[in-house]
């Protein structure tokens, strides 16, 4: 077997290697991720917050709008009850009435929007609760599948590892280095099959005189254009 086809061979190998690494880094990065678990149940703490702060505006109106209420009523009492016959003290009383009035118009329009916004904002503290409960279900199952995943992956992994050795078997020292330095430049491409003379690496036709240089050389020969390890049938 001629080194060129060992290295195709250890190729073999390494590109499996290299698959499993890229999926078990895909596994760690999505397990990293909780399900995006973290993102939302910070959201639903911004939202719990918002949600006491418009639930405790609304009943600041509330007890505003009842106690300027009382004081409406009791300068109004005050104001008919014919005991004052003080001009000025009628005036001054006619003006804090009016005074309270316009407060207690404004309280009163307040109160309204503000039981609204309350409600809104636990509707949507409930809303993000459903749904980080949801998420947390489902995330739990998910989490053991990836779990298993990456262990059936990290044996495997071990697996293939394991046979890489024998692979390299028979493989001169100096062209296994030549090898290795290629294969992280190629992509994880290093050895390409020639087919009716064009290198399958880069798809450049080869010269004529290169391929029958190739069929009789002893070492490995390199594609002209691309640089890969050439494999002839
Ligand atoms: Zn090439």
């Amino acid at each position: 077997m001629s080194t060129a086809r060992s290295l195709l061979g250890l190729q073999e190998t390494d590109q499996q290697l290299a698959m499993c690494r890229r999926a078990y880094r895909q596994i760690v990065e999505e397990l990293d991720s909780e399900g995006g678990i973290p993102d939302l149940t910070a959201a639903r703490e911004r939202a719990k917050v918002k949600q006491l702060e418009l639930k405790l505006e609304a009943a600041r109106n509330e007890s505003e709008a009842a106690s300027l209420g009382d004081r409406f009523k009791q300068l109004e009492e005050r104001l008919y009850s014919g005991a004052i016959t003080n001009v000025r003290e009628l005036t001054a009383i006619e003006t804090e009435h009016n005074t309270a009035r316009r407060e207690l118009a404004r309280v009163d329009e307040a109160i309204s929007p503000s039981k609204t916004a309350a409600e809104e904002a636990e509707q949507a503290y409930e809303r993000l609760s459903g749904e980080l409960e949801e998420r947390e279900a489902a995330w739990a199952l998910r989490r053991k599948e990836l779990r298993k995943e990456r262990s059936r992956l990290g044996a495997e992994y071990k697996k293939i590892g394991a046979g890489r050795e024998s692979a390299t078997e028979g493989i001169p020292g100096s062209d296994l280095e030549t090898y290795n330095a290629l294969l992280p430049r190629m992509n994880g491409v290093a050895v390409v099959r020639v087919d009716r003379g064009v290198c399958q690496g880069c798809r450049v036709r080869l010269p004529i005189g290169e391929i029958s240089r190739m069929q009789n050389a002893a070492g490995l020969v390199n594609c002209s254009s691309c640089g890969r390890i050439l494999l002839t049938e």
